[in-house]
């Protein structure tokens, strides 16, 4: 195996402008690896000044982002890019500020009676060179949030944001090499080939967030390496409403947290499930509350077109399957005055049957499926058929039944009574579980995954000299048999 400073690199192939993008990003990779070998652990100073550095940028170019994220989409929710894309990253940053003297601080482990009075602890240290693949549907907050826990865990950061959001990506590169010397943090922006090239550098820890074929490639460019990934994915994130539930709350959360982003969430409600005898009550109350909360859809600029025409077809066909095999459909707003928008009514589809598109694919569009469900059993077993769901969610006041779906159900997280809170639950470790992802970050897991958690034994010098060593006694065998009772 080659050392570190030398493991290998892939080489380009050509004078193609995307061959000299992939040359310009060899070149920055490895002037960031000697910079992590000339400074291999920034002190608790430096990497303060770093968070506050990316603080300031975002501070500073506020407005400039939020323009470039509304001309990407074409429309977009002012909440959405205020909240989404500056206010987390730059409470990701303050918090990790507060928290780094803990973070960065060793973390004692007690040690058995056997090894006393030996000292055991885990000492935090950066990995190295980080790598960041982030998706279009939150382009600055997928990208900086994590970053902000890999400065703060000391690594260098390189990265490289969506295709789909360029006007963004341009930014982010062009104020992140204003802000930070390309040695710390860098944006690298191109096509899907510059990703391909990307994901094959030798990263000492490589964090993407995307859909879960793509992440499946990145997983098999980055095993060559045997570079370490946490993976965010995607999937079908189920919300159970029980009988026992408030139901108009229930429904306005959901409206709430499919209509956030016009559904393009990781974590939105993908369908939801409701007791049979509520199936149209669940409906209609769900459809009130998007019409409470967007009361002039077709107008407002709070609502989120859809990212690309190929996005926005694929969303429309699936509404079409859905009306031709006879589902009930009701669409909160008007086609006709949203379709020139690039944006689709709120659009709920009643009891689809379960070889449509909506009922396969992860939908990531402002349409909710709603189904009836027979008994608590009978929605475990729906959710249990499908893949492991990024989040999960569970309206209902019977605790009782609460814990039991929650025990016989898995997911990559939980809000329970609400949709997508945990996810801005900071100091809650976020990420999926199966094809919704590996791994997690935020608050204290993101310092963890971007660090490598040393252990470290300590002698002491009072420690017995004789113990195990050969050349082995009676006395030996005693002493292991006085070991396996105390250990
Ligand atoms: P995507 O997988 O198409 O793209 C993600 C990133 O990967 C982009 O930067 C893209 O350029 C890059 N890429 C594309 N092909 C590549 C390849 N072969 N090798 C390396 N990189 C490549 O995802 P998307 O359409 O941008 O985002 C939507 C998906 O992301 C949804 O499935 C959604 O659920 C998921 N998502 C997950 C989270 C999470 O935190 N778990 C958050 C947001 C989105």
């Amino acid at each position: 195996m080659a050392p570190y400073s030398s493991r290998p690199i892939p080489e380009s192939t050509g004078a193609s402008e995307s061959n000299k993008k992939v040359d310009a990003l060899h070149g920055l990779f490895q002037r960031q690896r000697q910079a992590y070998q000339s400074e291999p652990y920034p002190t608790y100073e430096q990497r303060t000044a770093w968070l506050n550095a990316l603080e300031a940028m975002l501070d500073r170019n506020e407005d400039r982002l939020i323009a470039a994220v509304t001309e990407d989409f074409g429309a977009r929710g002012t909440v959405e890019n205020l909240v989404a894309e500056i206010v987390m990253p730059i409470g990701a940053a303050k918090s990790a500020r507060k928290s780094l003297r803990r973070w960065m601080k060793p973390k004692s482990v007690s040690t058995p009676l056997y090894l006393l009075p030996g000292k055991s602890r885990l000492e935090p240290q950066p990995l190295g060179v980080v790598g960041i693949i982030s998706p279009w549907n939150y382009p600055v907050q997928l990208a900086l949030v994590p970053a902000a826990a890999a400065l703060a865990a000391g690594n260098r950061v390189l990265i490289k944001p969506s295709e789909l959001s360029p006007h963004t990506s341009a930014v982010m590169r062009e104020i992140v090499a204003d802000a930070f010397d390309e040695t710390v943090m860098s944006v690298a922006t191109g096509g899907v080939e510059l990703g391909q090239a990307f994901s094959t550098l030798p990263f000492d820890h490589l964090l993407f967030t995307g859909s879960t074929a793509v992440g499946q490639k990145v997983y098999e460019a980055a095993a060559k390496n045997l570079t370490p990934v946490t993976l965010e994915l995607g999937g079908k994130s189920p919300a159970i409403i029980d009988k026992s539930a408030d139901l108009a709350r229930a429904a306005k959360s959901i409206a709430y947290g499919n209509g956030f982003n016009a559904g393009q969430t990781c974590i939105a409600p993908d369908y939801v499930l409701t007791p049979e005898p509520l199936l149209r009550q669940t409906a209609a109350a769900i459809a009130d509350a998007a019409r409470a909360l967007y009361p002039e859809i077709d107008k407002t600029p709070d609502y989120t077109a859809i990212i690309s025409d190929r996005h926005f077809a694929r969303l429309k066909s699936m509404v079409e399957e859905a009306k031709a095999s006879g589902a009930e459909v009701i669409e909160v707003g008007s086609a006709n005055a949203l379709h020139p928008q690039r944006k689709l009514p709120f659009t709920i589809v009643v009891d689809p049957k379960p070889d449509l598109g909506l009922m396969q694919e992860e939908i990531f569009g402002p349409i909710l499926p709603i189904l009836p469900i027979p008994s608590l059993d009978a929605a475990i077993s729906h959710v249990n058929k499908g893949e492991r769901p990024l989040a999960f969610y569970w309206f209902g006041e019977d605790s009782k039944k609460r814990d039991f779906v929650l025990k016989q159900t898995t997911a990559g997280g939980v809000t329970i009574n609400d949709t997508l809170v945990h996810y801005s639950q900071e100091r809650l470790p976020f990420g999926g579980v199966g094809k919704s992802g590996i791994g997690a970050y935020h608050g204290d897991a993101g310092f963890e995954t971007f660090s490598h958690m040393k252990p470290v034994f300590q002698q002491s010098r009072f420690a017995s000299s004789g113990g195990l060593f050969p050349p082995y006694t009676d006395k030996t065998t005693k002493l292991i048999s006085i070991l396996r009772k105390i250990i």
